[in-house]
């Protein structure tokens, strides 16, 4: 029985690209990669169809290596922060290191010719054969008879008459094919990597402007609340609601300094450096009463914690156009 490796990230593609290859007794082994920009998928819900469909689950957290391709990509950003052509390569990579493993005889990818302007055209995927040294291993069963026959097709021991041809960006063969499998659930088409999202890597990008190394928590935190860069380069998180202050909560250390109003209900706020300017300090303390239930007040006690050092500080809510130059916008 052939056995192939394929990348999986738990969206339609990648899941019609596994239903297929059963489909033709082929022994699957999928890869999921974890990242700090993807979101669509729990890995509950990849368990569960793994299980419902039989094939096996490799799960690996790559965020360090991931951070770095996003940081300084070799071939640059597709129309966001995406840089797509990096992270196949990498992941492509890896999944060839498990097909070696494991003594495997393909790569496969859910990608369609076409698809994505920056890594889903025939000249990339030779590209991409080339810098993973995969040639001729790397098959895609959605778009397989519109590209050379890969080792396993040549051998016979996948039949390419019962691949397909799909190419552009139109997602309606991949919807039939759906339901000819009984693919019942996926996410939707695109979703799930943030880096693909135009106010997600707005933060993104103004992060790296002010801190080309920053931390996966610095990273982890783009996904939560309001941002502001304040004038001494403080970086201000604002919880919008209960949510965010939770997840907010879970990047509070004990160096963290942690404003919230007293007396009225208001956010959570988080300044993510550890040392701040005065001027910094206080104009957090006036957004973090702008945002509070106190807004129309002339002053409201805001309490700032770092530690156990706690410090009262009387906060004006803060009005005007100076809000709107703060903002984080994308
Ligand atoms: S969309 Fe995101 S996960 Fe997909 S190839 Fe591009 S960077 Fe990688």
């Amino acid at each position: 029985m052939p056995h192939a490796i394929a990348l999986y990230s738990g969206g339609l593609d990648s899941s019609l690209a596994i239903l297929t290859l059963l489909r033709l007794g082929v022994k699957v082994t999928a890869v999921h990669f974890i990242t700090s920009f993807g979101c669509a998928v729990s890995s509950n819900d990849l368990v569960r169809q793994a299980q419902r469909y039989g094939f096996e689950l490799l799960t690996e957290d790559v965020s360090e290596e991931f951070l770095g391709l996003v940081k300084r990509p070799l071939f640059g950003y597709g129309k966001n922060m995406n840089p797509c052509i990096d992270c196949k390569i990498m992941m492509l990579q890896r999944a060839g290191e498990v097909m070696r493993q494991r003594g495997a005889d393909c790569v496969a990818t859910g990608e369609v010719v076409g698809q994505r302007p920056m890594s889903q055209q025939r000249h990339i995927f030779n590209l991409m054969e080339k810098k993973t040294d995969l040639k001729g291993y790397i098959l895609r069963p959605l778009s397989a008879l519109l590209l050379p026959p890969t080792i396993v097709e040549q051998r016979g021991d996948i039949d390419r008459k019962r691949l397909y041809g799909f190419s552009g960006r139109s997602r309606k063969p991949q919807l039939a094919l759906a339901e000819e499998l009984g693919l019942l659930e996926y996410p939707a088409p695109a979703g799930g990597c943030l880096l693909t999202e135009p106010n997600y890597s707005g933060r993104l990008r103004e992060l790296l402007g002010h801190d080309p190394n920053p931390s996966l928590r610095d990273i982890e935190m783009l996904r939560i609340g309001r941002h502001f860069r304040l004038p001494g380069g403080s970086k201000l998180i604002i919880g919008r609601n209960e949510q965010d202050n939770s997840r907010l909560r879970d990047f509070i250390s004990e160096d963290t300094i942690v404003l919230e109003t007293l007396e009225v209900k208001g956010p959570l706020c988080v300044i993510t450096n550890r040392i701040v300017s005065e001027e910094d300090l206080l104009r957090s303390a006036h957004l973090c009463a702008r945002y509070s239930d106190g807004r129309d007040k002339t002053s409201i006690p805001v309490a700032v914690r770092q530690g156990d050092h706690l410090r009262i500080v009387k906060a004006n809510p803060f009005e005007g156009v100076g809000l709107q130059c703060l903002m984080i916008k994308n």
